[in-house]
């Protein structure tokens, strides 16, 4: 597939020079997969979504949710943190919340909730698994993005081809994952946008 290198994917391209990309980045990028929406000068922030009822503030900082009596598809979910003007956001706090494999939230500690920083790039990354669906709602996670210690995006993010995506009220296909197979299980990846230059 081709398309017209955005900043974007010159940033990407870059990292994945340097050597520092994840093995699920390169393995979206060996795979050709279509860029994530193209990020130019003035490009719209992320959409917010609602945090929903269980968000839980002081998530612990780990990059790896998983943990033992988890079952579940393995994701690695990677992604770049990015002004409008597309400068990449270092030491933006990434907060990841999800349903574990049986559609419930953990809402007396911390299971599937953690957060990280992103590193010099603006780059990401959790290693956690694919949430079973619970009633009501499209297979999701629920992100806070932060930076300087202001929150500055609630949203939530989606699989592509989920039966329940056209079911979902709250389902944007902007907010859609590229998701795509890697060795260990799944491989996902979104850039947030935030509201800033
Ligand atoms: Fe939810």
């Amino acid at each position: 597939m081709t398309h017209d290198p955005t900043r974007r994917d010159l940033i990407l391209a870059a990292a994945l020079a340097a050597g520092g990309l994840s093995f699920a980045e390169t393995a979206l990028a060996q795979q050709g997969l279509p860029p994530t929406p193209k990020c130019k000068d003035g490009d719209e922030p992320t959409a917010a979504q609602t945090e929903g009822p269980f968000y839980k503030p002081s998530s612990p900082q780990r990059a790896d949710l998983r943990e033992p009596g988890l079952g579940g598809r393995a994701v690695v979910l990677t992604g770049l943190v990015l002004t409008r003007r597309c400068r990449p956001v270092a030491r933006a706090l990434v907060d990841l919340w999800h349903a574990d494999d049986k559609g419930d939230y953990d809402n007396r500690g911390f299971r599937c909730r953690g957060h990280v920083l992103t590193d010099e790039a603006g780059r990401y990354q959790f290693r956690t698994i694919m949430p079973a669906l619970y009633p009501g709602r499209t297979r999701h996670y629920h992100v806070k993005v932060a930076s300087a210690g202001r929150s500055l995006l609630t949203t939530q993010l989606y699989f592509p081809n989920e039966p329940g995506n056209a079911r979902d009220g709250l389902f944007q296909r902007a907010l859609l994952m590229r998701v795509g197979q890697s060795g260990e299980g799944l491989a996902a990846q979104f850039s947030f946008v935030l509201d800033m230059t």
